[in-house]
């Protein structure tokens, strides 16, 4: 027991009841970052953050200033020049523990039981930030860190990062690093590690359409002008075929096809189509035959219309002819679809397809640049490494179709690649009452980063 991933294992293993009262210190701390009320708590929040750094050594520990709610940055960059740089993000923020009578314990406690450790942010994700900083003072201890480590842990995850897209592109050269680790992402169950190698990302849509300059009889008018519902309703209509290929041109040019390593990897995983028939309760599944319902919710782009408002919707009939329609639609994007691009082409069908007698406006409300890693890196590939070793099976790489927004800043600002993983539970409960963390696969994923690590210097 003398090389270093050896004494950084043994450390960690012999500090591991610390490491768990530390975790409960820091679910203690109400970071509720949705309520103003819990400001004081952000503060406190990202001060633990750096009090804990700080005294493991790291350089340049700071607050800063996002315009929305701090974030802790810290570096050490001692592995020198030649060696990667590894970027490590992370949120102290949780979400807020409401309904608070439905917990069985107090949120804001770290209470165990058994296996389980209870409390709000337990697993989402101060659990996943405290296995990070316990991996990385295990290398510290163990003296040889092979890898430059800056921090990017930040207080505003939960309200969808709304800072972050401005800040990362104001601070890129403080975040270069040669890719992310970013431990928010979770695992298929507790025997079965887990990379998560792509997220979508999203255009989402407002589109306003106007006939006449009030609402009208239909009886008196219907036939004479342009009514802005069946307008709304036939040019958005006309986006998408019957069986879900979206019609707009140039839609799919960017999209990156599935290699077929990929789609072996996906018929492993357990959401196969029964079970998204199960999850959805709907009489059957739609969408295009050439790919599982899974691949369909995760590496294919899609529209969606959102949200409809138009003429009259009460009780009973009414005959009018209303004067606007307004719709909110979304498409969910994928590698190497571009937000921006897919607005562009979405407004031009509009423009081309829309009767000329009604006005409209489409409005951008918000977008996510798509992510993807490349599986063969050596950063991927020194943690499929780490969690074959802790776990004693390899690592299953599946997609998500949701969007973190940081992760697509990453990538799309400054050219990172994020390795998504953690040690949450598809029964974790989170965002809900009785939010818990399962601590054996907590303890193992603390192992893995160590792994990981060291596993870096020999890539
Ligand atoms: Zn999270």
């Amino acid at each position: 027991m003398s090389d270093p991933r050896s004494t950084a294992l043994k450390y960690s293993q012999d500090n591991r009841a610390r490491t768990l009262e530390e975790l409960k210190e820091l679910v203690a701390i109400p970071s509720v970052s949705a309520d103003p009320a819990f400001k004081p708590d952000i503060q406190r929040g990202a001060e633990w953050v750096v009090a804990k750094l700080t005294s493991l050594g790291f350089q340049n520990v700071q607050i800063l200033d996002t315009g929305g709610h701090p974030m802790v940055y810290a570096d050490l960059m001692a592995a020198g020049e030649g060696a990667p740089t590894m970027l490590i993000y992370g949120h102290y923020d949780v979400q807020p523990a409401d309904p608070v009578e439905l917990w069985d314990t107090p949120p804001f406690e770290g209470v165990q039981k058994g296996e389980l450790l209870y409390g709000r942010g337990a697993s989402d994700m101060k659990g996943q930030v405290v296995a990070s900083i316990a991996a990385v003072e295990a290398a510290l201890h163990a003296g040889s860190v092979p890898v430059n480590i800056k921090w990017m842990i930040e207080g505003e995850e939960e309200t969808g990062s709304p800072s972050m897209a401005d800040f990362i592109k104001k601070h890129a050269k403080l975040f270069a690093a040669d890719f992310a680790l970013n431990p928010d992402a979770g695992m298929l169950s507790a025997t079965q590690p887990t990379i998560t190698y792509g997220l979508r990302g999203m255009s989402y849509f407002e589109l306003h359409v106007s006939g006449p300059a009030l609402d009208l009889h239909s009886g008196f008018f219907g036939g004479t002008v342009r009514n802005p519902a069946n307008e709304l309703a036939r040019v958005l209509g006309g986006m998408q075929d019957v069986d879900g290929r979206v019609t707009v041109p140039g839609f799919y040019d960017k999209v990156r096809e599935l290699t077929e390593e990929e789609r072996a990897d996906f018929r492993r995983l357990p959401q196969n189509d029964a079970f998204y028939l199960e999850q959805t309760g709907a009489k059957s599944l739609w969408g295009e035959s050439d790919f599982s319902a899974y691949e369909r919710a995760t590496a294919r782009p899609t529209l969606d219309i959102n949200g409809v408002l138009s003429g009259y919707t009460g009780e009973g009939p009414k005959t009018v002819l209303p004067a606007k329609a307004m719709a909110k639609f979304s498409c969910r994007l994928v590698p190497d679809q571009d937000p921006f691009e897919i607005e562009a082409l979405v407004r031009k069908y509009i423009e081309d397809h829309i009767h000329p007698s009604v006005t409209w406006e489409l409005k951008l409300l918000s977008d996510a640049i798509p992510s993807i890693s490349e599986r063969d890196s050596a950063a991927v590939q020194a943690m499929a490494k780490a969690q074959e070793t802790v776990w004693g099976v390899k690592p299953i790489f599946r997609r998500e179709g949701g969007s973190v927004p940081v992760v697509g800043h990453l990538q799309g600002q400054l050219g990172i690649e994020s390795i998504n993983v953690g040690s949450g539970l598809p029964d974790d409960q989170l965002h809900s009452p009785n939010e818990h963390l399962h601590l054996p696969t907590w303890e193992k994923e603390i192992d893995a980063f160590i792994h990981f690590i060291y596993n870096l210097g020999e890539g």
